[in-house]
């Protein structure tokens, strides 16, 4: 399959230290910050350090490894943020937006890790 990434995206810069992040959690193949323009208490980004555009591409292309790191660093700023299960939070809500209909602006994978409130209906669509 093929991806065509572009690596003048900002969070491609984020990883290559041009512009700064406000870090969470970080491991060998992933890294954790807070959204710059959060829309819930918590609003967490997780994103791998390869090249990826979409969770689709991440799942087709990535190695093992760097699946099992992406998986465990969410787990890590669930537990760290107050809204994992474990522990008897209140939860969150995982979002990954993928391509044009999918509202994506950053075209390298991120999965948004949002809660600290109820978070609604799953979906409100508008044309
Ligand atoms: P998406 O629409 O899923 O691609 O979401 C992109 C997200 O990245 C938005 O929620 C933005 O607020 C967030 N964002 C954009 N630039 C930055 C940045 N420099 N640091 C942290 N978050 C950012």
């Amino acid at each position: 399959m093929a991806f065509d990434y572009d690596d003048t995206n900002i969070f491609a810069r984020i990883l290559r230290g041009e512009i700064p992040n406000d870090t969470v959690a970080e491991n060998d193949h992933a890294l954790a910050f807070r959204d710059i323009a959060p829309k819930t208490p918590v609003h967490v980004l997780v994103i791998p350090k390869g090249a990826y555009v979409s969770f689709d591409d991440f799942a087709a292309n990535a190695s093992d490894a760097e699946i099992a790191g992406f998986m465990r660093l969410c787990a890590e700023v669930c537990a760290k943020e107050g809204v994992g299960l474990d522990g008897g939070n209140a939860g969150f809500r995982g979002i990954t937006n993928a391509g044009p209909d999918g509202v994506q602006e950053v075209p390298h994978f991120h999965l948004h890790i949002m809660g600290g409130r109820p978070m609604g209906p799953m979906l409100n669509l508008r044309d």
